[in-house]
């Protein structure tokens, strides 16, 4: 007898995201358990779970038997707001409209460098703070390239 025409059980399939179908990124139980909101959903302690970063997706984690859903989470999720006074940085409590600012008034973003230099000392808290569990400078970029494209041009 081989096995050739088994139908893998559920747990060996890929993890698909439950909402759209994507892939995800992978995502520490650390960070999920710090962003549930309390008596939302258990949350596995396990390696397998997964970041949903699809804009139009309700889900953001998932993983074997689990999904938690954005409105479980205790903050808004960058990646599934609409652009405009999204936070960006969660450890600083920087926003969009921070970013804007400064960068209308004085042409620069001091917040950004605050945040370089914070993470530069380790005084970040990205896994437990940033939905996606990592640093949110590539967010910032992102957000300075659509509000002042000349201020990151050249930068990769
Ligand atoms: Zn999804």
């Amino acid at each position: 007898m081989t096995d050739c025409c088994s139908v893998p059980s559920p747990s060996q399939l890929p993890q698909r995201c439950p909402g759209c179908g994507g892939g995800g990124r992978p995502v520490g139980a650390v960070t999920v358990q710090a962003l549930a909101r309390p008596g939302s959903v258990p949350v596995p302690s396990g390696p397998a779970l997964r970041f949903c970063a699809v804009a139009a997706c309700p889900v953001v984690y998932f993983g074997p038997g689990f999904r938690l859903d954005r409105q479980h989470l205790r903050v808004p999720v960058f990646q599934k707001e609409p652009a405009g006074d999204r936070i960006v940085c969660y450890c600083f409590g920087i926003t969009e409209s921070t970013l804007r600012r400064e960068q209308a008034e004085l042409g620069g973003s001091p917040s950004e460098e605050r945040i370089r230099g914070e993470v530069r000392a380790g005084r970040c808290a990205c896994e437990i703070e940033n939905p996606q569990g990592t640093c949110c400078l590539g967010n910032v970029t992102l957000v300075l390239r659509a509000i002042a494209p000349t201020l990151v041009e050249g930068r990769k």
